[in-house]
Formats: structure tokens, C-alpha cells, sequence
């Protein structure tokens, strides 16, 4: 019995990003490529004899029953009327509220977590079958990688990894709503245009084509949230200016990131950044890159997959 994990929770980026339609239970269905970036949370899970304790190392992410890692814990320990306790310890630094999906990574790693510490033998679809009920982004941080995200946001593709680049990931210091939004988002008012191309973008990835990606980076939400955020307009600018091939805002924001074929132009981007209007424009700006787990690759650092089992293993 394992009597102590530590994860890694990787955050996400989109590509692409847009909203077909308002279902009639308010829910908004998307067409979304997500990307998995090697930017982490470090989640470090302990057995204890009753109860579940959750302690995150900020202040504004919240302990206890608020934090979604509590939720996910209590999912599974309840269902398998698991009666020992776990203790779970949350180091931040994928950037909260800021549409990198931090909360549902957490919650990802600690389905996985659970799984593996009490040996249920969930397999992955059965764990993404479970994630989805804390929230439309959780399956997808279980599956991670390259993937087209559709419905609202959990059914999905598989993508190959597209080719590598570097990226530099940038927040302002203003957080955003994920549901406000999209509650502002008058999909009415959209013309053609504004819809990204994400067909073209998924066989952008399909073919390796690193131009065709960064010429059809799109998110229809930057509509919304770049008008009441005119920093995430300043940040992508700087990083066009300083040879990003393209830079877009992810999800609803209001982190932005850009795409670098060269690294040192991104590390020479990602400092400029932080000096910028006297270190006011973003105090969050990191040097990254896509995160695609290989096979034999460590599934939210836990163990290989079992060969032979591929996606059904358990994990
Ligand atoms: P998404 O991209 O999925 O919309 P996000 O990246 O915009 O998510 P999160 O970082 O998940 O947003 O945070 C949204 C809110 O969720 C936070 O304001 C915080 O109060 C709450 N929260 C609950 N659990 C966590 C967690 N483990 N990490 C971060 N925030 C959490």
C-alpha cells in the first residue's frame, strides 16, 4: 500500500478556441484544441487515519471542502467507502482563475492519486468518466496531450503532440470569471470571421505544420475579455514584438501565451515582460513548452502504464 505520492498536476493551454452554441440548460458547447504545457502544480498526497485535509500555499486558493482537490478525494473515497483518511498538499504555480484549468488539474491529479494510493484499479476512461462530474475540463486533464475538445469540453480526440516550440505563458495581474465570460459572450453578435478555425487547426497538428498552427491560433473569448483586460493586448504585442510567431489568450483568460521557434528569443521575451511598465504588466510570466506523455511516460507521476493495456490500463 502506498503510503505517500507526489504529482505532478500540469496545466493547459488552448490553441484554439470556440463556442458553437448555448445548450437549453445554459451550458455552452465548444470546440476547443487543448494543450497540456509544462507548467505544474506540485500535489503531494499522505495517508492519515480519518478524514480528508486539503492545504494549498496560497492564500486566495482555498483549503478544505472550496478546493476541488477536496471534491475530487472525497468523490472516490466515498464511492469505494474507503474509511482511512489522506491528507493533500497543494504547491501553486499554474496561475489560479486565469484559464489554465489549475482547479480541474488538481482535481485530475488526485483521482489518479487515490486510484493508485488505495490500488482501485479504475482505469483511465473509467477515472475520465468520473472526473467529468467536477467539472467539463477535468477528463481531459486525466487523458493530457494534444487534444480536440468538444460538447462541453469532455468528448474528446486525441491529437498527435505538435512540433516542439518554445512558449513563453504570461498572466496580468487581474483575475476572470470563467463563467462570467461566457455569460457575456453574445454569440449572436459573432460574425464568421471571429470563429477560429479549428478543423484547420487540428490538421495544422495532424501534419506537423508549425505555421499553419500559429497562423490559425484564435480564441473567441479574447472578444470579451480583452476589451475589460487592455493588458492581455499590451502582453501579446510584446511578445509579437520580440519574435513570437503568434501569441493568443488562453481559455477565458486571462493568461496569454506565445509560440517561439528560438528559445533564447523567448527567454529575451519572457524577461522583457517582467521588467515592463515597472514590473506592473504581469508579476506570473514563465518560459515553457508542450507537455506530451510518451509512452511509458509516468501518468500524473504515478506509475508507467501497463504495456499492452494502452488507454483501458489501469493507473
Ligand atoms: P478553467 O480554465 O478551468 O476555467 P481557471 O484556470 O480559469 O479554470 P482555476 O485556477 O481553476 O481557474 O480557479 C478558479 C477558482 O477555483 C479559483 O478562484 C479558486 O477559488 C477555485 N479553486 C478551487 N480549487 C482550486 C485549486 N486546486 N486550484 C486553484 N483554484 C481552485
Amino acid at each position: 500500500m502506498t503510503e505517500r505520492l507526489e504529482l505532478k498536476a500540469y496545466g493547459k493551454i488552448n490553441l484554439g478556441l470556440d463556442v458553437v452554441r448555448k445548450r437549453e440548460d445554459g451550458y455552452h458547447e465548444v470546440r476547443m484544441i487543448m494543450q497540456t504545457v509544462d507548467l505544474y502544480d506540485r500535489i503531494t498526497m499522505e495517508r492519515m487515519e480519518s478524514g480528508i485535509r486539503v492545504t494549498a500555499n496560497l492564500p486566495y486558493v482555498p483549503d478544505g471542502e472550496g478546493n476541488l482537490a477536496y471534491r475530487a478525494a472525497k468523490l472516490l473515497m466515498e464511492e469505494f467507502g474507503i474509511t482511512e483518511g489522506i491528507s493533500i498538499e497543494i504547491k501553486k504555480m499554474i496561475p489560479v482563475a486565469a484559464g489554465m484549468a489549475g482547479g480541474s488539474t488538481d482535481a485530475a491529479a488526485v483521482l489518479v492519486g487515490v486510484n493508485r494510493m488505495f490500488g482501485l484499479g479504475l482505469t483511465k476512461k473509467e477515472l475520465m468518466e468520473r472526473g467529468v462530474r467536477l467539472g467539463a475540463d477535468v477528463p481531459y486533464c486525466i487523458l493530457r496531450g494534444t487534444a480536440l475538445s468538444e460538447g462541453i469540453g469532455e468528448i474528446l480526440t486525441e491529437l498527435p503532440a505538435p512540433p516542439p516550440c518554445t512558449l513563453v505563458i504570461a498572466k496580468p495581474p487581474v483575475s476572470v470569471s470563467t463563467k462570467e465570460v461566457y455569460g457575456r459572450l453574445d454569440l449572436k453578435a459573432l460574425r464568421p470571421e471571429d470563429h477560429p478555425d479549428i478543423d484547420g487547426m487540428a490538421e495544422a497538428i495532424r501534419t506537423g505544420d508549425l505555421a499553419g498552427i500559429t497562423s490559425r491560433l484564435g480564441n473567441v473569448l479574447e472578444l470579451v475579455t480583452e476589451p475589460a483586460h487592455p493588458e492581455i493586448t499590451r502582453i501579446k504585442g510584446l511578445l509579437l514584438e520580440n519574435g513570437a510567431d503568434g501569441a493568443l489568450m488562453s481559455g477565458s483568460g486571462p493568461t496569454v501565451f506565445g509560440m517561439f521557434k528560438d528559445r533564447r528569443q523567448a527567454e529575451r521575451a519572457c524577461a522583457l515582460l517582467r521588467e515592463a511598465e515597472g514590473g506592473a504588466l504581469t508579476r506570473q510570466a514563465y518560459v515553457s513548452g508542450f507537455f506530451n506523455p510518451g509512452p511509458g511516460h509516468r501518468t500524473a507521476g504515478t506509475q508507467p502504464e501497463k504495456k499492452g493495456g494502452g488507454r483501458d490500463a489501469s493507473i
